[in-house]
């Protein structure tokens, strides 16, 4: 019996895998190639629900548990990063604050919309300067006649050009520091109508008018996550009414570093499932190749590679599925969730780069999927809190619980 998951989480995890292997794997490396948003699929996830895996159902998700959600966001990794992350960005990051700090009306109005994968979301928080400390804000929101206008912009936002609805900080009170920041929820079109209309989902009719004075910026040409959307936000004297401002003001700080908390837990799944995809690559080429006139799987260099592969999965594993559990059952769960993500995004480059030396030059090219799995590994240790700054969310922990204060 596993610890962490029951017959239903099982059957999920059959199911994203079935899906990913039968529906993804076939696109995805297209996908990479020509960096291009793979929009079908957009539409078979939403209409099984995954973009709303753990939103209630009286929101219009499924109202499924932090671990089913990240089966979900492991399994779409282990095939293809570039959708795992649309899930994820979309929900942990887009989703997740108007669902813990939205008023019930807020949540009426756009967490249908996100849940069902009609449209997709985005969070805007990193600016240029202001990405690890992201208390350096420059965008800029003055409230005049009920409503605020926003200045600044943000930039390597997932979701920026294909989303419509984001939740952004701004500073409104320049004199209280990280608790002058506030966050709103704004809105604007896609930049892609045609393929939104043609799948019919990315484009909500009921959301014009949109903020205006929002809009996308330049589209990120990556070395990973091709498939998925990077953008600019630009707020360009954005009118945002009050009834849009996301909890307090001031409290825009502390609700985004939480979040980030949830997000780590998701970035950790998902470097466990590139993991997984490089390992059952390189397990699969030494199972049936020969080399010296001998069976691969007999040379003791590549067993222990293999051993060293596994054995780290599971330890990653145990670290992602242990701070799900955590949250899921409302305990505290900050620094397990950096420790996951810390050590499940190591492994993935080391698993891709390991999965690569083991087949050769055949892994170097894209007859083999560990070459994207390594590009889209990196970003594992830099996106929703660098490996740096785990670190220091960890050893910060340590100190509170020698000092008694954790
Ligand atoms: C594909 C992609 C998608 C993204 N999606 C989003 C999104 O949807 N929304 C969003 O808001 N952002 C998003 N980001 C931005 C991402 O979260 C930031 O890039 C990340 O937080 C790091 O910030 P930075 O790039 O400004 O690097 P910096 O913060 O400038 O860091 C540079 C280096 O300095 C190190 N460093 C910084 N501070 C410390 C310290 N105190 N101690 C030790 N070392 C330190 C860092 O670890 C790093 O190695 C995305 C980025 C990418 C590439």
């Amino acid at each position: 019996m596993d610890p962490y998951l029951n017959d239903s989480h099982q059957a999920l995890r059959a199911e994203v895998r079935e899906f990913a292997e039968r529906q993804i794997a076939p696109v995805a490396r297209e996908h990479d190639l020509q960096s291009r948003f793979p929009w079908d699929n957009v539409r078979a996830m939403a209409d099984r629900g995954w973009f709303g895996a753990n939103v209630p159902k009286q929101y219009g998700g499924l109202g499924l548990d932090t671990l089913s959600y990240m089966l979900i966001i492991e399994e779409l990794a282990r095939v293809d990063a570039s959708h795992s992350i649309t899930i994820s960005a979309h929900s942990t990051l887009g989703m997740s604050p108007i669902q813990n700090y939205g008023t019930e009306d807020q949540k009426q109005r756009y967490l249908p919309l996100l849940a069902s994968g009609r449209v997709l979301g985005g969070f805007g928080l990193t600016e240029p300067g202001a990405g690890s400390d992201a208390g350096a804000t420059r965008t800029v929101a003055v409230r005049e006649n009920g409503e605020y206008r926003i200045n600044g912009s943000k930039i390597f936002i997932t979701h920026a050009g294909v989303g419509e609805i984001f939740v952004v900080t701004a500073v409104t009170d320049r004199s209280r520091g990280v608790k002058g920041i506030t966050s709103f929820i704004v809105t604007k079109e896609t930049t892609d109508r045609e393929s939104a209309d043609r799948v019919g989902v990315g484009h909500a009719r009921e959301l014009d008018p949109f903020t205006p004075g929002v809009r996308a910026g330049k589209k990120e040409d990556k070395m990973g996550w091709r498939a998925s959307d990077t953008r600019e936000l630009l707020l360009d004297d954005a009118r945002v009414p009050a009834e849009n401002r996301l909890g307090e003001e001031g409290q825009g700080f502390i609700n985004f570093m939480k979040t980030l908390d949830a997000g780590r837990i998701g970035i950790g799944a998902l470097s466990l499932g590139l993991a997984q995809g490089s390992f059952d690559t390189a397990v699969k080429f030494a199972a049936k190749a020969e080399r010296n006139g001998k069976p691969m799987r007999d040379a003791q260099g590549v067993q222990f590679t293999l051993a060293d592969m596994a054995m780290e999965i599971a330890c990653a594993r145990h670290l992602v599925y242990h701070a799900a559990w955590l949250k899921q059952n409302d305990q505290p769960f900050g620094p397990q969730a950096s420790m996951a993500k810390l050590y499940a995004s190591e492994l993935c480059m080391r698993n891709s780069m390991r999965a690569i030396q083991l087949l050769g030059a055949a892994g170097y090219t894209s007859e083999y999927p560990v070459e994207r799995m390594m590009r889209d590994g990196k970003i594992c240790e830099i996106g929703e809190g660098t490996s740096e700054v785990q670190r220091l969310v960890i050893a910060r922990s340590l100190f509170r619980t020698a000092d008694g204060t954790a």
